[in-house]
């Protein structure tokens, strides 16, 4: 697997929890605001062993809750992530919780992962997913209600990058992730665009958005 950074511990990547953090690289999608853009085509990367990262958790299997996978877009390593977690469940420790971050591009490995995976966050990025990827929304969106039928903790995560979510599509918005079953929403701001435009919602805009999904009855929360 090609694991491009670990951070040790962090208590932000997990909901209420100390874990540690590895950055797989690679990616299919291309955004704008992307925070590790080194990561989607990466050359000249010197990768960490699965064995160093696997005895690093045994070290520290009790210091830490668990695991946050994410990258670039874990599920491109298709089988040797399912191997990977299922190792973690088997040598560190039956309880170590697994977080995966994902795109939503594939629901097929995350399915294969459904009794190893403890909380899921999946990206809900545009109503035109062609900006930045090869995918189309109903096709993501197809993914999203896989997913989160699955029946594990989740999180949908919207960063609020006005190329991409506009704000003319904020009701169309909450109506198709309402139509796929979305009970759980984070709206948050992108950092930096490392290419195209930098503008930011104001807090007020943001606030609207997420009214929005309360009155649908979708917890949904800034952060
Ligand atoms: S899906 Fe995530 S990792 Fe991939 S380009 Fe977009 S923000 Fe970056």
């Amino acid at each position: 697997m090609k694991i491009a950074s670990l951070i040790k511990s962090s208590t932000v990547d997990y909901p209420g929890k100390i874990v540690a953090t590895i950055f797989l690289a690679g990616c299919n999608f291309d955004c704008e605001f992307c925070q590790n853009y080194e990561l989607i085509s990466p050359t000249n990367i010197e990768y960490i062993s699965e064995t160093e990262v696997i005895e690093f958790l045994k070290k520290r299997k009790n210091l830490l809750d668990g695991i946050c996978i994410s990258g670039g877009e874990p599920t491109l390593q298709g089988k040797e992530l399912v191997k990977f977690i299922k190792k973690i469940k088997t040598e560190v420790r039956e309880d170590f919780l697994i977080k995966l971050d994902t795109n939503g591009s594939n629901a097929d490995i995350v399915k294969e992962l459904k009794e190893y995976l403890d909380y899921i966050a999946i990206d809900f990025k545009s109503l035109d997913y062609s900006k930045f990827s090869n995918f189309d929304i109903k096709e993501i969106l197809n993914n999203i209600k896989e997913i989160i039928e699955l029946g594990i903790d989740y999180e949908i995560r919207i960063t609020m990058y006005p190329e991409y979510i506009k704000e003319e599509d904020f009701d169309k918005i909450v109506e198709k992730l309402n139509t796929i079953g979305v009970k759980k929403i984070y709206l948050q701001q992108y950092q930096h665009a490392y290419k195209g435009v930098e503008e930011y919602y104001s807090l007020g805009t943001l606030e609207k958005f997420r009214k929005k999904f309360e009155k649908k009855s979708i917890d949904a929360e800034i952060r």
